[in-house]
C-alpha cells in the first residue's frame, strides 16, 4: 500500500462541522496527533447553515446585563420546550450540557467568536439566547483557522464509509479520499458527522414514508455516521423526533448581506454595539433582510384565512399544521401563499407578522415587497395574479372559490398578493446514537464500544434539544468533551 492509501493518527475526527472542529481542537490541544476528515470541499456542515444561536447561563453577556441565572434553572426550563415529548429526554446528558454550556461559550469567545444577547425566549425564565455575529459561518471561520494553526490535519473531500476494527475495537476508518480509498488508522475515532435529515431511508424507517419525501435544509445531512455505527450494534434514540417539516420561502437568488459579512472583529464589534444601542427604527432595515431570507411563514397566516396553492394554481388543502407535509407531494414540492387586501392590511402591523427571527425582528407584508421582490407578487384581480405567476387562471380562480366556500375569511377584495415559492423542509432530525456520559458510542446491551466516541447530532443520545440555541450549544459542548475523552483513551495525559 502506498503512503496515501494508509494514514495514521491518534484521534480521527469524522466531520468538519461545529462538533468535529471542537473535538479536533480539544484533542490536539491536549497533545494528540489529530486528523479531521470532511466529505465536502469545505468545512461547515449544518453548523454553517444555522442561525447560530447558543443558549447558556452565567455567560459574560448575562453577567454584564445583571441577569442572575443558574445551570439548575436552565436544566429545569429545557423540558418545557418539549411538550408531551419531555419525558423522552436523557437527563444525564441534559445535566452535562447545562453545566458546561457557559464554559463552552467562553471557549468559543476565546477563539474570536462574538455573540450578542442574551435574548429572551419563553418558557426560559431568563434571557439565555446568545446569537453569533455576524452569522454562523463565524464559528467555522474561527475554529477552522485555529485548528489549522495548532496542527490539526484537515482533509476535505474525504468521506469515511466504514470503521476499521481490531476485534471489537475501532481502530480507524476506511475513507474515500481524493487519491483513492484510504485506510486511516487511529487509536480513537470521534463521529461528528451530523444528522440524517437528508437520508430518505432513515427518515422513512424512524419517522414515516411521508416525511421521507420532504427535502432537508442541508442536503448533505445524510446520516453517514449513523449508518457506519449500525454494524457495531449502535442504536438510535428518539429517531422519530425532528424539527419540521417547515414551510420556508426559498432562498434569494443572491446571498444576502448578513450572510456575506466577514467575521472580522471590526464588523462584529460594530454589530454588537449597534444591536445594543441603536434604536430599532435604524436597525430594522438591516435585520429584516435576515428575517425575510431564512424564515418560515407563520402558520397563523393560514388559520387567519390565507390560501396555499401549488404551482398549477391548485389549492393545497390540509390543516395548517400539516401543510408542511402536504406540499412535499405537490409538483416541484413548492407552493404560494395567497392573500387579499384585507389580509394584507392585517399582516402589515404588530401582532400579525408573516415571519420572525425570534427576538431579532418581525417581518410584515411590505417588508417582503422591499427585501424579497423575487418572491413578492401583486395584482389587482385573481385572474391577473394567476397570469403574473404563470398559473392557469381558471384553475387558480377555482381554488380561490373553493377556499372561500369553506373558510371564514374570504379572499375577495383586490389587490391580491402571492408570496412564494415556499418549500417544505426538514430542518434537522434529533435521532442520535446512544452514548454514555463520556460520549462513548454504545453497542449491544448498552456496552461502550472501545475506541469510538460520538458527538452533537450523531451522538445526541436521546437528549431533547427543543428551543433555540440548544443544538449548537450541544454540538460544541459535546464535541469538546468527546475530543478530550478520545485523546485520553488514545493514551494522552489530559489532566
Ligand atoms: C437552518 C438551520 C438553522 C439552525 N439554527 C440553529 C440555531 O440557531 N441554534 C441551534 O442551536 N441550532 C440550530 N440549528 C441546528 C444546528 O445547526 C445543528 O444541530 C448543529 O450545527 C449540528 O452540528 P454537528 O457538528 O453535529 O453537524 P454538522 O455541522 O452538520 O457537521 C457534520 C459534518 O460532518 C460531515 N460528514 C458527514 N458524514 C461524513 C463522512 N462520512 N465523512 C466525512 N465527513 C462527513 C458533514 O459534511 C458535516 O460537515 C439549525 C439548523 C438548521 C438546518
Amino acid at each position: 500500500m502506498s503512503e496515501e492509501q494508509s494514514l495514521s493518527c491518534d484521534v480521527l475526527v469524522v466531520g468538519g462541522g461545529g462538533a468535529g472542529l471542537a473535538a479536533a481542537i480539544e484533542a490536539r490541544t491536549h497533545g494528540a496527533k489529530v486528523m479531521l476528515i470532511e466529505k465536502n470541499p469545505e468545512l461547515g456542515g449544518t453548523t454553517a447553515w444555522s442561525i447560530g444561536s447558543f443558549s447558556a447561563t452565567q455567560t459574560p453577556h448575562q453577567l454584564s446585563d445583571g441577569i442572575v441565572d443558574t445551570p439548575d434553572e436552565h436544566f429545569e426550563d429545557m423540558p418545557k420546550f418539549s411538550g408531551d415529548q419531555a419525558d423522552r429526554d436523557n437527563p444525564k446528558l441534559r445535566r452535562i450540557f447545562v453545566d458546561n454550556a457557559n464554559e463552552t461559550l467562553r471557549w468559543l469567545m476565546s477563539m474570536g467568536v462574538e455573540f450578542f444577547g442574551p435574548m429572551p425566549e419563553p418558557p426560559h425564565r431568563k434571557p439565555r439566547m446568545h446569537n453569533v455575529l455576524p452569522n454562523s459561518r463565524a464559528y467555522i471561520h474561527h475554529l477552522g483557522k485555529y485548528a489549522a494553526k495548532i496542527g490539526v490535519e484537515i482533509r476535505c473531500n474525504s468521506r469515511a464509509n466504514k470503521f476499521l476494527l481490531d476485534g471489537d475495537r475501532v481502530v480507524g476508518a476506511r475513507c474515500e479520499m481524493p487519491l483513492g480509498i484510504t485506510e486511516v488508522h487511529a487509536k480513537t475515532v470521534v463521529l461528528a458527522s451530523g444528522d440524517y435529515a437528508a437520508n430518505h431511508k432513515l427518515k422513512a424507517q424512524y419517522i414515516s414514508p411521508e416525511v421521507a419525501l420532504v427535502d432537508a435544509m442541508n442536503p448533505n445531512a445524510t446520516g453517514d455516521g449513523h449508518e457506519m455505527a449500525f454494524p457495531l450494534g449502535a442504536k438510535v434514540l428518539n429517531g422519530d423526533v425532528l424539527s419540521g417539516p417547515t414551510l420556508r420561502f426559498i432562498a434569494p437568488p443572491r446571498e444576502t448581506i448578513d450572510r456575506m459579512l466577514p467575521p472580522w472583529p471590526v464588523v462584529t464589534k460594530f454589530m454588537r454595539f449597534a444591536l445594543k444601542y441603536l434604536p430599532d427604527r435604524i436597525l430594522r432595515p438591516f435585520v429584516l433582510g435576515f428575517t425575510t431570507t431564512s424564515m418560515a411563514p407563520e402558520l397563523a397566516l393560514f388559520t387567519n384565512g390565507a390560501l396555499l396553492v401549488n404551482k398549477n394554481g391548485q389549492r393545497i388543502t390540509d390543516e395548517p399544521s400539516k401543510l408542511g407535509l402536504a406540499i412535499a407531494s405537490e409538483p416541484d414540492k413548492i407552493g404560494y401563499v395567497i392573500l387579499d387586501s384585507e389580509l394584507a392590511a392585517k399582516y402589515s402591523a404588530w401582532p400579525d407578522f408573516i415571519a420572525t427571527a425570534p427576538g431579532v425582528s418581525y417581518a410584515y407584508l411590505d417588508d417582503f415587497r422591499k427585501t424579497r421582490p423575487d418572491i413578492f407578487h401583486k395584482a389587482e384581480t385573481v385572474m391577473t395574479l394567476a397570469g403574473a405567476m404563470d398559473m392557469p387562471p381558471e384553475e387558480f380562480k377555482k381554488s380561490v372559490e373553493a377556499h372561500n366556500a369553506t373558510s371564514e375569511t374570504k379572499l375577495s377584495s383586490g389587490p391580491f398578493y402571492a408570496l412564494g415559492p415556499a418549500k417544505s423542509y426538514i430542518v434537522l432530525t434529533d435521532g442520535g446514537l446512544a452514548v454514555d456520559e463520556d460520549h462513548r458510542l454504545l453497542g449491544e446491551n448498552d456496552t461502550a464500544i472501545p475506541g469510538v466516541f460520538a458527538a452533537a447530532s450523531a451522538g445526541q443520545g436521546g437528549l431533547m434539544l427543543k428551543g433555540h440555541g440548544h443544538h449548537i450549544g450541544w454540538a460544541f459542548t459535546s464535541g469538546r468533551r468527546a475530543g478530550r475523552h478520545a485523546a485520553k483513551e488514545s493514551g494522552i495525559n489530559v489532566d
